[in-house]
């Protein structure tokens, strides 16, 4: 049993059709979804799923992602495994986690660029987000070349191109990872690159 994950290939799917595999207690496996079942400091996706040409509705209070496939909690009892549904993700709330998300990039590859300082941690929110930087010396002056760094990043709008690559291939780009190496997964076997 396998989610094929949409959000990996097209980020701005908001809505996809897609077959109940299977029911445990209020989670719902599909064969496709839309919803990013959260991770990555990135918060999981809440909206929708229809069936019945739309006469029942339920919505997603919680994902779950266990092995290969995508669970989704409901708030009513789930349609029955083999049950054609619509998907659809709260568009709002994606996609300014997605701008937040890239902000946290840029920030991190100027900080990396300019400094060679990873990130140690950090908290992603819709609107707003916190990182944290092994960083000595965060003064005044400094805080202000980082944004004035990160404005000229954003004003270049380079195009984000999404690249999938297996763990290993990516470990040996040190670059790419930016991330303190022992905060990724063991478990992870595909990086999917957000790159500019
Ligand atoms: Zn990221």
């Amino acid at each position: 049993m396998k989610t094929k994950l949409l959000y990996h290939t097209n980020s701005f799917t908001y809505e996809c059709s897609a077959k109940v595999v299977a029911v445990e207690g209020d989670e719902v496996a599909l064969d496709a979804t839309v919803f990013y079942p959260g991770g990555g400091g990135q918060m999981a996706d809440r909206g929708m799923i229809s069936w019945d040409n739309q006469r029942c509705q339920a919505n997603v209070i919680a994902m779950n992602k266990r092995k290969d496939v995508v669970w989704h909690t409901l708030d009513c009892i789930p349609p029955v495994p083999g049950t054609e549904v619509v998907g659809s993700i709260d568009w709002d709330f994606r996609y300014q986690m997605m701008r937040t998300h890239t902000a946290l990039h840029i920030l991190c590859g100027t900080i990396w660029k300019e400094f060679g300082v990873q990130v140690t941690g950090g908290q992603m929110y819709p609107d707003r987000a916190r990182m944290d930087f092994a960083m000595e010396n965060l003064n005044k002056e400094r805080i202000a070349y980082i944004e004035q760094k990160v404005n000229e990043a954003i004003e270049a709008d380079y195009p984000i191109r999404v690249y999938t690559l297996p763990r290993e291939k990516a470990f040996e780009i040190p670059d790419l990872v930016r991330t303190k190496i022992n905060l990724l997964p063991r478990i992870l076997q595909r990086f999917v690159l957000w790159k500019s």
